[in-house]
């Protein structure tokens, strides 16, 4: 397993990152992700309406 962000090898102790700062960083992306998009993604989009009409009529 490879360090998510800077691609090294993982140790043990910090898995799956590479060191504790790569821990550290990831934290804080992941925090600063989560204040950026008030909405997190979830599947509620495939429950849109206009979902099937998009689909083209391919059954013949
Ligand atoms: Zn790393």
């Amino acid at each position: 397993m490879s360090c998510p962000i800077c691609r090294k090898s993982a140790v043990p102790e910090y898995r799956p990152f590479c060191s504790r700062r790569c821990a550290d960083v990831d934290l804080a992306r992941w925090l600063r992700a989560d204040y950026a998009i008030p909405v997190p993604l979830t599947d509620a989009e495939d429950d849109t309406p206009d979902g099937d009409a998009q689909q083209p009529p391919e059954s013949r």
